[in-house]
């Protein structure tokens, strides 16, 4: 199981290029996937798109376009027409930063409006997808005519004019299950995850995550919900984009 290192770095933002090298190499469909001695790329998933980037030695240079966790972290280099790869020499890695810090921002915004969707209509995130231009929340809402597209959009402004820090630390799990800024149901976590990393936005919210984010609130900017549709029964999807 390759180490997932991009989870030791807060905040998610202006990763910075590291050295590493290829130790495995997979083709699937025709495109060829390399585990890297140590990767800092953030794979898909938990509703964020992976890190693109590059890979480059003398001999040439890899685009990354995707990376996938599984028992290792496979990092998507394209098709090279089966084209054997020379692995063990140093490589310069390099993450997307504007990608990444986009995404940073988009995710910190997604924590700061579930935390707001509970405290303003008691409403449960169910889902999320983060994307680079929308990004696209599900809300269990019981009661949906509570639900207020204004008063949503300005509590998540104003935390993000506070510039509240946003901090990253690992915690116990007994020692999370009833603070009130916790609003997943730990639950559904893994059982045998006893260490959760934790991302705190103070006074607003706690969150167990393994997703990428900025430093402070003000670094997202502002957000505009841009629409919001039913998805069945006491169920809502709000997109929201960054201003
Ligand atoms: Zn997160």
């Amino acid at each position: 199981m390759s180490d997932l290192l991009h989870l030791t770095q807060h905040p998610g933002t202006n990763p910075k290029s590291f050295i590493s090298s290829i130790c495995a190499t997979e083709i699937v469909d025709g495109d060829t996937w390399v585990e890297l001695t140590e990767s800092y790329f953030y794979p898909s998933g938990g509703g964020q798109p992976a890190d693109h980037g590059l890979l480059e030695n003398e001999g040439g240079v890899f685009s990354i376009q995707n990376v996938k966790k599984g028992k290792r972290l496979l990092h998507n280099i394209g098709n090279l027409d089966n084209k054997i790869l020379d692995f063990g020499g140093p490589m310069t890695a390099s993450i997307d930063i504007d990608r990444r810090n986009l995404l940073s921002r988009m995710h910190t915004a997604q924590h700061l409006l579930s935390a707001a969707a509970d405290e303003l209509f008691s409403g449960n995130t169910i889902g999320n997808q983060i994307g680079l231009e929308k990004t696209r929340i599900d809300i269990g809402i019981e009661d949906r005519s509570k639900f207020d597209k204004e008063s949503l959009e300005q509590l998540v402004n104003d935390s993000i004019e506070q510039q509240i820090p946003v901090t990253m630390s690992q915690e116990k799990r007994t020692n999370l299950t009833s603070n009130p800024l916790v609003r997943v149901n730990l639950e559904l976590l893994p059982k045998n995850v006893d260490e959760l990393r934790v991302i705190t936005i103070q006074g607003r919210d706690i969150c167990p995550c393994a997703g990428t984010h900025v430093a402070n609130t003000k670094e997202i900017g502002e957000i505009q919900i841009n629409k919001v549709k039913s998805k069945g029964a006491g169920k809502l999807r709000v997109e929201y984009s960054l201003v």
